[in-house]
């Protein structure tokens, strides 16, 4: 969602004539997209802007604060300072907000306004947001508050911007969503998230299609359907388990068990075998055992994920977690942290050697050289492989996988 809001302003500000540079020294305005699930990310925007108000005092340039952050108190005083010319919070609208539209107008006069709600991640690749905001609560999370309640995107809207895409050349669509599986709750005539995948994936052209984040507490086997009838969807779940302890869940407010987690892992591994898993993890939670991270400890080597994304609990103003008052010493925490990653990795390494010598249909993502492509698996496990025949991004390719380098599979087109 960060990645999109800024591919927005950045689309935005190109349509309407402006220039990009990488130069801070060149620009007239700077934009710092901020992300607010972590306090290290907040930290690192705030830094970042005292550096660029140091800069403002040698020449004169406008400064726009926009992303989950910008409404902390955080930014009050640097606002409050004059250190910052333009702020807005995350773009729950899907479009640039009019003030924006107003405030780079007046600098450079411009109005193109945007049309397409998809964001290009590349010529082939884009991101849909499918529904904005969230509803859930979860204990430590700073999302609901900063981005508000869920809004879904009609399904004719979609329609329509994907198929505007397809014209332009994108093949690869990933649908964003902090909870995807609470698509169309907020209808009055209601449509589950499974639908919604069976319709976009039977739109023409969609030749590669992927979610994210699903929830385990929502997760529903109908979803399992619907991929099954469509190969076109990514055999890929990211399912964030976030701890492996149902006392800690609770406290979480999760909103399931690791029983029920368990269920939805098996029955993902009895539609799809090889399906690839990827998971988040909180480690140190208030509250936090040595018990209880050994339960998740535990759990994450009965599951087996592909990925695990772990990280030390950030304590966030305004939460639920915040006031709990059993908060764990960091560096007790980060050794923790490193524990779990050194066995997931061990984990990791194992798990990709299921794919050796089998075959895979390769989505091509680009050229790597001689004869040689970088592509991603159903599984979108990313894999290098060697054709005889010239390929291009966005073309499919039956491959052998034959081999692991450097922890990436290697492959050859089948003629
Ligand atoms: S589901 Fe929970 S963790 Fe995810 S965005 Fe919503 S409140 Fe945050």
């Amino acid at each position: 969602m960060n990645s999109y809001d800024a591919e927005v302003y950045r689309n935005f500000l190109l349509a309407s004539g402006w220039l990009e540079t990488d130069q801070i020294n060149d620009a007239l305005l700077v934009m710092v997209n901020t992300c607010a699930v972590r306090q290290k990310s907040v930290d690192k925007a705030k830094n970042f802007i005292l550096r660029l108000q140091h800069l403002k005092k040698e020449r004169s340039f406008y400064v726009g604060l926009t992303g989950c952050a910008s409404s902390l108190d955080d930014f009050e005083k640097l606002i409050k300072k004059g250190s910052v010319d333009f702020y807005h919070g995350p773009l729950n609208a899907m479009e640039v907000p009019e003030s924006f539209k107003e405030f780079t107008g007046n600098l450079y006069s411009c109005s193109n306004k945007i049309t397409a709600t998809y964001q290009k991640k590349s010529s082939i690749s884009a991101y849909l947001p499918i529904i904005h905001g969230c509803n859930s609560f979860c204990s430590y999370c700073i999302v609901p508050l900063v981005r508000g309640r869920e809004i879904s995107i009609p399904f004719d809207i979609l329609h329509k911007t994907i198929r505007q895409g397809v014209s332009e050349g994108i093949k690869e669509w990933l649908l964003l969503g902090q909870n995807v599986n609470h698509y169309g709750m907020d209808f009055k005539q209601k449509i589950t998230f499974s639908s919604l995948m069976n319709k976009i994936a039977s739109i023409d052209g969609v030749l590669r299609l992927d979610f994210i984040t699903s929830h385990p507490k929502e997760f529903e086997e109908d979803l399992l359907k619907v991929m099954q009838d469509h190969p076109t969807i990514y055999r890929h779940f990211h399912l964030p388990l976030q701890s492996g302890d149902d006392e800690i869940l609770l406290r979480m407010k999760r909103g399931y068990t690791v029983a029920r987690y368990e269920s939805v892992i098996e029955k993902i591994r009895h539609y799809f075998p090889n399906a690839s898993l990827t998971t988040d993890i909180i480690v140190g939670f208030p509250g936090e055992t040595a018990k209880s991270f050994d339960n998740t400890m535990q759990f994450i080597e009965k599951i087996k994920f592909d990925t695990v994304y772990a990280a030390v609990y950030s304590h966030r103003p305004g939460t639920l977690s915040s006031t709990f008052p059993d908060i764990l010493n960091p560096e007790y925490s980060k050794k923790q942290l490193q524990e779990l990653l050194d066995m997931q990795k061990n984990i990791a390494r194992i798990q990709l050697k299921r794919f050796l010598n089998s075959t895979n249909e390769v989505f091509i993502l680009s050229s790597k050289g001689a004869h040689t492509y970088e592509g991603k698996t159903l599984e979108e496990k990313s894999i290098i492989v060697s054709s005889t025949h010239e390929l291009k991004a966005g073309d499919l390719a039956k491959v052998s996988i034959e081999s692991i380098k450097k922890g990436v599979l290697h492959g050859s087109v089948l003629v």
